[in-house]
């Protein structure tokens, strides 16, 4: 344990300094976290949290001596502590920041601190820890009683609520619904942190993929504690039961780790949503499809190739949309409608996005406003973007599209006045110092600094005047810190001192003095100043409270801009990458030289591919590896997320239906699946797919039944797609290996088959990556050989067993003589048990060629990666032309 107070302190507890006792204390108090004392300049942890804590942050230890023993200790320096605390953060601790609560100089003795905050990494509120064009979140997960699940599910895992809040920018949510709903739902969200209910068992329910989960005060859990608490914020009858215990549990974590003030100002609202209203994409779909992060070594998500975007509220906004892309068709017209107007219009959305790229970020300023945290520049900033907002409006007049977009930016003018009368233009950060408020603002500031300057021109006018009266041509009047205004008279001259001064300093070749006019001048001058300081200090806080009392136009304000941004961005993707306004039907998917929006941008020579899939037609997708198939899948699937995000799409022309949920499971066998089993997970995957997808939904499979021996595979794969066809009706792409399922076209009315084929050109296989109509080759894996230029003899043979192969498997299976011989690919040959039975055949094979097929056999198709099959054709030939 690195958290809580340090055993060996403990020990000593009644011998402990004042301060070590304090600490102690504090660490008691927040025993689940890092407490971080502030000493002087710096955060300071002792024993066993110095060690960690100087580890995770690189710092160096010391020890520390006292009457009491020795301790070590570590400190992070309080103005440099950003970089400090991510680093803990990031190692998942949560923070406890102890301040000075009392200012040292007034006190005598110890100084009081107590926690002012704690930071964990859901509720980081601080600029310098949070990424910009992201949203952090925590959320909170509840569980109902067995009546709420009776009542609504009807189903054994019983009714979760799920609540999420970003802490800096005040954006609150919840919703209910059952386990899976609410591990589907958290996939989308992506907390930073996740606080769990009694009952709640984060691990073994899946619900914590990466987020770091906390235990809070289970009290806080308590329907009506939680509800009372919702109140403060949203009325609680607007929630399922669960939803709001969520709602409310979180919203008292939220309260205590930004110090416990009380209900955060900023969250003006708690959205109460039914996931099911927006296009559904579960883990396995955002995964696969690459929208927010890469895996397997791709290096740029769907987000990134969109990401035109110039200010962090639109950087957030985008993502939302693409997290949540809409169900509602006329919503994702009127998205079209404007990105299509952005783009025709390019001189208007560039100036536009030029005036974006000055926009501050409203929303975690409305949250540094309502704490109290924000400072003068935060308002010039404010002011700044307030400015802008007429000119984008009028940018926007010309566009009648976008007529709508305008009206929704409230330029808040009276908010913008009042800012700008108040606050200098380019304030000091530290607001207690002075030089914030405007002269002519408030009268009284005017008057106090006008008696302030009065004493300062007669101060500096004294020192002529002074010379005059007294002869001494070389006297000084001067100012420090320590002893006020002074007259300084060098040695030489002091016989000509007049008597009204009194001695003050003395120096080794002058001496310093005062007069009774200059002390009160002195005394008016800083009683004016200090004045001056706490006027303003108050009057800026006063400008400040006028703001966070707009909290709420702010972010509507904050809305309306991350609309324009996110809409102008789409429409500059749309525009530079040459994509087409997809038109709305529920025909089905129909594509004209589509192309994945991602691959496209890296590939040089990207191939665009048609898709042609009425409504609940199962294209079945045959080809070799590296053929093109996965990329040609996801980039329907993307071409869907896209358009109903609000986007265009990456095609020439594009007429696609609003489907209810984009299933995918692509290139699982890239994954490391967490101690399962691949193939348990690709059933796991297939089981939800299979048990949720609906005539609305696109269905994206690849290789099903991979995992397991061919027998089985096989049929699990011809199973699921006869279930997608005869019983859910999906409009799906399946891609399979499994070549014999492509009969189902003849069988099944809405089967069709899709193919990638390959070609030789000189001594190189070259994929062509068009998606043609129609099966591949019945043994792609052979030709493929061939086409890599394995001998003749080989591939002769190597079809000659596959099609004995095929007899093979037909024969104790009589009754099914439809079986074509020539359904068998490269895998079956991959079975070492068949390949024993085998005869010597009919053809004279060298020893080099015998080695070959010898070697063939052996290979574990389903456990080679494209490179490898490559690398080992290579291997083959190289052997075979030793061989000539
Ligand atoms: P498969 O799923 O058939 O194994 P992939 O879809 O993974 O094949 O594609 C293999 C590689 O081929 C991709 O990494 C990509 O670089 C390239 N590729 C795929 N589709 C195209 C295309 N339409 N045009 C050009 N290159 C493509």
């Amino acid at each position: 344990m690195v958290t809580g107070a340090p055993a060996k302190m403990l020990d000593r507890r009644d011998e402990l300094t004042p301060m070590l006792a304090q600490y102690v204390d504090l660490a008691e108090e927040y025993d689940d976290a890092v407490l971080l004392f502030r000493v002087g300049d710096f955060y300071k942890a002792f024993c066993e949290t110095a060690d960690e804590v100087a580890r995770v942050c690189e710092l160096t230890r010391i020890e520390r001596e006292d009457s009491t023993g020795t301790y070590t200790a570590c400190g992070i320096p309080v103005d440099n502590a950003a970089k400090y605390l991510d680093r803990l953060l990031d190692a998942e601790y949560r923070l406890a920041v102890a301040d000075q609560v009392e200012d040292p100089e007034e006190t005598n003795g110890l100084v009081d601190r107590a926690v002012t905050q704690v930071i964990t990494p859901g509720t980081v509120v601080d600029d310098e820890l949070l990424a910009t064009g992201s949203n952090t979140y925590v959320a909170c997960v509840a569980r109902g009683s067995t009546g709420d699940a009776a009542e609504v599910c009807g189903d054994s895992d019983g009714e979760y609520g799920l609540a999420h809040v970003d802490v800096s920018t005040g954006e609150c949510a919840a919703t209910a619904g059952s386990l899976a709903d609410v591990q589907e739902e958290l996939a989308r969200i992506a907390p930073a942190e996740l606080l769990t209910g009694p009952d709640v068992d984060a691990g073994g329910d899946d619900l914590a993929d990466s987020a770091m989960t906390t235990e809070y005060d289970p009290t806080v859990f308590e329907p009506d504690a939680a509800r009372e608490r919702l109140t403060a914020y949203a009325d609680p009858e607007r929630f399922r039961p669960t939803a709001a215990t969520a709602a409310g549990a979180l919203l008292a974590y939220a309260e205590w780790a930004q110090g416990d003030d009380g209900p955060l100002g900023h969250v003006n609202r708690v959205r109460w949503y039914d996931p099911r209203r927006s296009l559904r994409l579960d883990a396995t779909a955002l995964r696969g499809l690459e929208l927010f992060e890469t895996h397997a070594g791709g290096d740029a998500t769907l987000f990134d190739t969109l990401d035109e975007t110039r200010c962090a509220l639109g950087r957030r906004r985008l993502r939302a949309w693409l997290r949540r892309p809409l169900l509602d068709r006329e919503r994702v017209e009127s998205r079209h409608d404007a990105v299509e107007a952005f783009a025709e219009q390019t001189l208007v959305r560039e100036e536009v996005r030029d005036l974006l790229g000055e926009a501050y970020d409203l929303e975690r300023l409305v949250g540094r406003v309502t704490r109290g945290r924000a400072d003068a520049r935060d308002l010039r900033s404010l002011h700044a973007t307030l400015e802008a907002v007429p000119e984008i409006r009028d940018a926007l007049a010309d566009v009648p599209e976008l007529a709508d977009l305008r009206d929704s930016l409230d330029a808040l003018a009276d908010l913008r006045e009042r800012i700008d009368a108040a606050i200098v233009e380019d304030p000091p950060t530290d607001i207690t110092d002075g030089g914030v408020v405007r002269d002519g603002f408030d009268a009284d500031l005017d008057e106090v600094r006008g008696t302030a300057r009065e004493g300062r021109e007669w101060v500096a006018n004294l020192e002529s005047a002074e010379r005059e009266r007294t002869g001494i041509d070389n006297l000084d009047v001067g100012y420090n810190r320590v002893h006020g205004y002074y007259i300084e008279v060098t040695n030489g001259q002091l016989e000509k001192v007049p008597d009204d001064y009194t001695r003050r300093q003395t120096l080794k070749n002058s001496e310093r003095f005062y007069t009774p006019e200059l002390k009160r001048r002195e005394d008016e001058i800083l009683g004016a100043d200090e004045r001056a300081d706490r006027l303003e200090y108050e009057l800026f806080t006063e400008v400040r409270g006028d703001v966070a009392a707009e909290a709420e136009r702010i972010q509507g304000l904050a809305d309306a801009v991350a609309r324009v941004d996110a809409l102008a961005a789409l429409a500059t993707a749309a525009v530079e990458r040459n994509y087409a306004r997809p038109e709305l039907g529920a025909e089905g998917v129909f594509v004209e030289g589509g192309r994945h929006p991602v691959v496209e941008r890296t590939e040089p020579e990207f191939v665009p591919n048609d898709t042609d899939l009425p409504r609940g037609t199962v294209a079945l997708v045959t080809g070799p590896n590296m053929s093109g198939k996965s990329t040609y899948m996801r980039q329907v699937a993307l071409c869907v997320v896209l358009a109903q995000a609000g986007s265009f799409v990456p095609a020439q022309s594009a007429r696609l239906p609003v489907v209810d949920r984009v299933f995918t499971r692509v290139g699982a066998s890239d994954d490391i699946a967490g101690g399962e089993s691949t193939f348990m997970r690709e059933m796991r995957e297939l089981t939800d797919i299979l048990h949720d997808a609906t005539a609305d939904s696109l269905v994206v499979l690849d290789e099903v039944g991979r995992g397991t021996a061919t027998t089985d595979g096989r049929a699990i794969a011809r199973a699921a797609v006869e279930f997608l066809h005869d019983e859910l009706g999906s409009t799906a792409l399946f891609a399979t290996h499994y070549h014999d399922l492509t009969e189902l076209a003849d069988e099944r009315e809405r089967v069709r088959n899709l193919h990638f084929a390959a070609t030789r050109e000189g001594g190189d296989v070259t994929f062509l990556h068009r998606a043609k109509p129609g099966a591949a080759a019945a043994s792609y894996g052979v030709e493929v050989a061939e086409l890599a230029g394995v001998p003749n003899p080989v591939v002769e043979r190597a079809r000659a067993l596959v099609a004995e192969e095929a007899d093979a498997d037909a024969e104790p299976a009589d009754e099914d003589p439809g079986s074509d011989s020539a359904q068998r690919t490269l895998d079956d040959l991959g079975g070492a048990e068949r390949g024993r039975s085998r005869g010597a055949g009919t053809v004279d094979l060298t020893d080099a060629e015998r080695e070959t097929l010898a070697a063939l056999r052996e290979v574990d198709v389903a456990d080679t990666t494209p490179m490898e099959a490559l690398n080992r054709l290579n291997g083959l030939q190289r052997r075979l032309e030793e061989d000539v």
